[in-house]
This record gives C-alpha cells, structure tokens and sequence, in this order.
C-alpha cells in the first residue's frame, strides 16, 4: 500500500455492506480509467476488481498513477478470459449500460436494485468496453441490468460509471430501514448458466424452436429465471423436470418409481 503524509487514509468500511460486492470491467482500453475505476471503488468499500480480457497493461504506469491509493486493488486485479469466468462464484450479476435494449430486462436505476443486492450474497457488477459497452449477449448473461439516469447524452466515463453505480448501491443500503432477509443459498451463476445449456439442448431436441431463433429464444427465458433470483435446489428442481422431458423425447417410457438424474 502507498501511504501519503498528507492525506487521510481511506474511510474504514465500517458502514459498508456485509454482501460482497465485485467489480467487473469488461475488455478495457484504457489503463487510466481502470486506475481510476479502482480509486472510486476504495472510495466505496469495494476491494474484488476483476478484469475480463484487458485490451491494454492493467499495471501500466497510467493505471497506477490514476488509482492514488488504490493501487493494491489494481496490482490485485483478477485477469479472467471470460465474463462467465469472472462471475461464476457470484450469485447474482448486474449489468450496466447506457443504452436500452428492447428484448433484454428494463434497466432500472441502481437505487431501485437495493433488495435484491442486499438480498446476494456474492454480487458482481459489470461494466463495459469504452467505445462500445457491453454486448447483447453479455447483458444477457445478467440477472439485472441498471442504466444511471442522464440527460440526452448517456454514456459516462466508464470510472464515474462505477462511482456512481457503487455509491447508489452503499447509499441505499445505509437508507433501506428494513432490508430482506439474505438468501442463503441463491444458486450460482455456474449452475444457472448449466441450466440455461440444458434448457437450450432441450429446446433444440424437442424441435420446440430452430437453432436460428433459439438464441433469442433463450434471451427471453434467462430474463424469466433470472428475475426470479432462483435459489440453488429450485435450479436443480427445474434441471430434473428438462432431464426427464429430454429422456422421454427420446423414446423413454415414464419410471415412476426411478430416479435418472
Ligand atoms: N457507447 C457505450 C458507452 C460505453 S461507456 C454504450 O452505448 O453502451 C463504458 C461503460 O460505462 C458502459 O459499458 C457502462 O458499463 C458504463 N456506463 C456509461 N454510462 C452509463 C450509464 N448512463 N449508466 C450505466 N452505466 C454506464
């Protein structure tokens, strides 16, 4: 860690949420928004930066410099290859954007997602690319997506992007008087992203749709399950039911008394 004379350190997260939060920046360009994306994080008790595929040195000297005191946070960054790599752990995905996207959930403003932060225990929040933000399909991949009310011009700096939306998160926990109580065991984006694959062969073996439509098919059915915040056995209840219907298509008769997994 950098100590400075002159500045106060940090103010200790003793007011910060006990949900972890995990920033995740997808396909950065710019070392010094990446600095800066983590500065804005120290600022706001959040310590897990994760960085999918970096299009440029995340340990640049520019990266370095604009963090200040957050340069831990950065030398700590996870490098990951994918964003499904990046949140596998996490039980609950939130998206950003500053745009609007017909055929995905609405986005809300990121006060409005104070339950169902406070409600996860392992939440990642995504940010995208400079130029272009984030993909169809990596919105897609999550559970919520939240868009900071602007006037006409809406893309933000990508680290005031995150300032913002990690300051409405802690904000809104300080003011939420009675918060929800914790899921335990919401199901991780691991087993929901397996699901979804399950579901997606299924669909395809039962001819209910053609390989052309069935991407967006599958938009349509993630925005279902993933509004439901589904809890790990409830996951494993519909995986049973898409098992049994895949085994009956082909050709199987009913077992009542068995169980095929
Ligand atoms: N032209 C891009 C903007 C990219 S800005 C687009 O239209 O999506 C880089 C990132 O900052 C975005 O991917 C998003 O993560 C975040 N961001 C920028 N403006 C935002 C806003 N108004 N609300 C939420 N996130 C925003």
């Amino acid at each position: 860690m950098v100590k400075s004379m002159t500045e106060a350190p940090p103010v200790p997260p003793s007011t910060l949420p006990t949900t972890a939060l995990r920033v995740v920046l997808v396909s950065p360009k710019e070392p010094g928004n990446i600095g800066s994306s983590a500065r804005a994080m120290l600022n706001m008790g959040v310590s897990d930066l994760r960085i999918v595929a970096p299009r440029c040195d995340v340990l640049a000297p520019e990266a370095l410099y604009m963090s200040v005191h957050a340069r831990a946070l950065v030398e700590n960054a996870q490098i990951c290859s994918t964003l499904e790599q990046a949140t596998q752990d996490c039980d609950f995905v939130v998206g950003t954007s500053a745009r609007e996207y017909s055929d995905l959930i609405p986005a809300r403003y990121p006060g409005e997602l104070r339950t169902q932060i406070w409600a996860a225990r392992n939440v990642a929040v995504v940010f995208g690319r400079e130029e272009s933000g984030l993909t169809t399909e990596e919105l897609a991949r999550c559970q919520a997506r939240v868009r900071i009310p602007t006037a006409e011009y809406s893309s933000l700096n990508l680290a005031q992007a995150v300032l913002i939306v990690l300051y409405e998160f802690i904000q809104s926990q300080r003011t939420t008087p009675t918060p929800l109580p914790r899921k335990e065991n919401l199901a991780p984006r691991e087993q929901l992203e397996g699901s979804y694959a399950q579901l997606k062969s299924l669909i395809l073996e039962i001819g209910y749709t053609d390989p052309r439509r069935v991407d967006h098919m599958m938009r349509l059915y993630r925005k279902i399950f993933d509004r439901a915040q589904l809890e790990a056995d409830e996951v494993r209840m519909f995986r049973g039911l898409w098992a049994q219907m895949s085994w009956i298509a082909k050709g199987n008769k009913p077992n009542l008394g068995g169980d095929k997994g």
